[in-house]
């Protein structure tokens, strides 16, 4: 840490794009195929639950392992060609050998996880806050991402948050041990009875259990005080977007938005913002 601390900042925040970008690169992976591992997961437990004979086709790739290939025709990207950013500005966002176009949200994602994670650097600095800071918004992106395209978020991203949020807080990196651990189990609770009572006045879902344990681990991390300004946060900028959504009429009043992107990013705004970010919303 003193190393990078004793970094030029021009090195520093080159070092830090960098790493956002080949990070963001890998996120565009998991927000591919951790939820059709999932589905494909689920199906398997169903069928063995039924007593079905096990599905004929293979398993859908890994994440780490198993070369990227174009979605239209199937060509295994070159390296040359998997260059994050750079390769779809050059390839003009169009496949090298079909020209199939390749959607914008691979260089959207990668260009967001390098810009949030110098925005983590430079509210954090070069310490220990600012590397699990940066752990903490990859996380956030991966499992927004996924939460967009399926309406889920897989516990695989947001427990391992919850433990490490209480890990971080054993000595206190962001706040006291206490506040952690009651914020957990209080983040998650809020949300669960939030659930239950919307349930029984409206008899429909509003939100998700991912989105309570994504709670469980805004608090573990940052302590229970922030919930309050999470939740308004979270439900304001929501609701805003949700009514926007509705006038522009790209969407019907009945259909859900996904909850879990204005969690997190509510969440990411108090890892960066901290006690401004509280105290702004809460006076
Ligand atoms: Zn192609």
């Amino acid at each position: 840490m003193t190393a990078l601390a004793d970094l030029h900042p021009a090195a520093l925040y080159g070092l830090v794009v960098a790493l956002g970008l080949l990070v963001g690169s890998f996120l565009n992976v998991v927000i591919l195929r951790l939820p059709a591992r999932l589905f494909h997961d689920w199906r398997c437990q169903c069928r063995e639950l039924l007593e079905l004979e096990p599905e004929g086709d293979p398993p859908p790739p890994g994440i780490a392992l198993g070369r990227s290939r174009c979605r239209a025709c199937g060509q295994g990207i070159r390296a040359f060609d998997n260059i994050p950013l750079l390769s779809w500005l050059i390839l003009r966002g169009r496949c090298r050998s079909c020209g199939a176009p390749i959607s914008a949200r691979y260089p959207i994602v990668e260009a967001l996880t390098a810009l949030l994670s110098v925005a983590v650097i430079a509210a954090l600095g070069p310490t220990w806050a600012g590397l699990a800071g940066l752990v903490f918004t990859w996380a956030l992106i991966a499992g927004s991402g996924i939460d967009l395209d399926h309406k889920l978020l897989p516990d695989q991203i947001t427990l391992p948050l919850v433990w490490l949020g209480l890990l971080l807080n054993v000595d206190g990196l962001f706040v006291d041990l206490p506040s952690a651990v009651i914020g957990a189990a209080a983040g998650y609770l809020v949300l669960w009875a939030v659930f239950h009572l919307f349930r029984l006045a409206t008899g429909k879902e509003g939100m998700g259990y991912g989105d309570f344990k994504l709670l469980a681990a805004i608090g573990a991390w940052f302590g229970w005080q922030v919930l309050p300004t999470v939740i308004l946060l979270a439900s304001a900028v929501g609701a805003l977007i949700g009514l926007v959504l509705i006038a522009l009429r790209r969407m019907g009043r009945e259909v859900p938005i996904a909850f879990g992107p204005f969690l997190a990013a509510a969440g990411w705004l108090v890892l960066v913002g901290g006690d401004r970010v509280v105290d702004f919303w809460v006076f």
